[in-house]
């Protein structure tokens, strides 16, 4: 079983262990994927048995303790356990050493959760941590709260070809959330907010502005690496936090998912807890697992619910310069006379890159999108999809949006003064 396959099987396992109505005994669910998954003859038996228990403990511990520190090493480990360049290499902010034992651990200062050290770990050493059994346990108590799914942009096409917006909409209802909603909504009032203050910042003089739209490895970039610059970051919130705290003005009592390609959204959810507008973040791997568990199939849900919350502009986040469209977009429409220079960084190197000629003084822009991974979020640590292909199904969807841009987005205006 490779990492990918056994990280799936315990999901799956703990999901429906959850569905069952039993108690999160960790003891009882290792028993169970071990009795589900793997034969008592096999050689490796004990190892397994230690990873599952490892991996069901961490998915069941409380967060507190080592946040904000998205990844922790799960278990000793050499530089076998990764694809190419050793850990310190690979950390694009050299957040990872190696203490005089030998053993590798994580600054917390340094890291910026890119989960560049995940994505590479081949021996499933290094792990991020999940809410998946937080969602599967407020889905089964959601006659006390109703619990809504907000979607990112890029999640068109991610469960394959057949599962249309309106079908994975349908199919996420029939998991038990109350409605599903794309974030893209909540991009289109950021993409207004965004372009106002880039208008105000130039017109009082300032050089630049570094969009804080959407990507919160880039913003930890900004800070932890970069922090002279980091004044320069946009004051609004993320497309994520901003739909989140829409619904909770709506409905205080209402639960709130974010299911996307991202793992450092997780922590970004949970900078703003307890009781942040966003309660738990799943990725597409992790909700995979779920509608698996709960024998949800995306392919065959009966009946379609349209998906029209957002404009073209917004959906088009999902890839690298997707903001930044948007937002000069928008900046046209209500300062036409004032020139916007945009750069964008794609993937973590690129993006370090052009803060530091930034910082510099040499870069020739005054406004600036980062997305931590290479092709944005569409080549997300949490996506399904090659982005190639996730692009062009970004774009189809974006394509049959009711209104182009963020300003003509009715709804966006609407939800943005409170009228829902
Ligand atoms: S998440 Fe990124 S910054 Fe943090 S330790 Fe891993 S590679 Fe380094
Ligand atoms: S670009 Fe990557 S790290 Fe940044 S928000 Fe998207 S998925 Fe997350």
């Amino acid at each position: 079983m490779n990492p990918e396959e056994f990280a799936h099987r315990v999901l799956v396992n703990v999901a429906r262990h959850i569905k069952d109505g039993k108690d999160l005994e960790q003891k009882e669910i290792v028993a169970r994927i071990m009795q589900e998954e793997f034969q008592p003859q096999d050689p490796r038996y004990a190892e397994w048995l230690e990873r599952v228990e490892k991996r069901v403990n961490w998915l069941l511990s409380d967060p507190e303790g080592d946040y904000p520190l998205l990844a922790r090493f799960l278990q000793q480990t050499g530089e076998d356990a990764l694809e190419d360049k050793p850990w310190d290499e690979l950390c694009p902010t050299g957040a990872i050493y190696q203490d005089e034992s030998g053993k590798w651990l994580v600054y917390p200062e340094l890291c910026i959760g890119c989960q560049l050290c995940v994505d590479h770990c081949i021996a499933d050493a290094i792990i991020h941590h999940s809410e998946f059994a937080t969602v599967a346990l407020l889905i089964m108590e959601r006659s006390e709260h109703p619990v809504y799914a907000i979607v990112a942009p890029s999640f068109v096409g991610q469960f394959g070809p057949a599962v249309t917006p309106e079908k994975f909409k349908t199919a996420l209802r029939s998991l038990g959330f109350a409605d599903v909603l794309e974030v893209a909504l909540a991009a289109d009032v950021i993409t207004r907010q965004e372009a106002e203050e880039f208008v105000r910042r130039m017109h009082q003089g300032d050089p630049f502005m570094i969009t804080s739209c959407c990507c919160p490895v880039f913003i930890k970039l900004v800070e932890k690496i970069r922090p002279k610059i980091a004044h320069l970051v946009s004051l609004t919130v993320s497309p994520m936090i901003a739909l989140g705290q829409m619904l909770k003005q709506r409905e205080p009592d209402c639960k709130v998912v974010f299911i996307g390609p991202c793992l450092a959204k997780k922590t970004e959810a949970r900078n703003y807890q307890p009781n942040g507008p966003v309660d738990c973040v799943l990725t597409y791997k992790e909700l995979k697992a779920l509608l698996e568990a709960a024998e949800v199939s995306l392919e065959i849900t009966a009946g379609e619910e349209m998906l029209e919350d957002a404009s073209r502009d917004g959906r088009r986040y999902a890839h690298i310069r997707g903001v930044t469209t948007a937002i000069c977009n928008a900046v046209r429409q209500i300062a036409p006379d004032l020139e916007i220079k945009p750069v964008y960084g794609d993937g973590i190197r690129e993006c370090s890159r052009l803060l530091k000629e930034l910082e510099e003084g040499v870069l020739e822009a005054n406004f600036m999108e980062g997305m931590g991974c290479l092709h944005g979020c569409i080549g997300g640590p949490g996506t399904l999809l090659p982005p190639e292909q996730a692009f062009q199904e970004v774009e189809a969807h974006a394509a049959g949006a009711c209104v182009r841009r963020a300003f003509d987005n009715q709804k966006a205006s609407r939800w943005a003064a409170g009228r829902f």
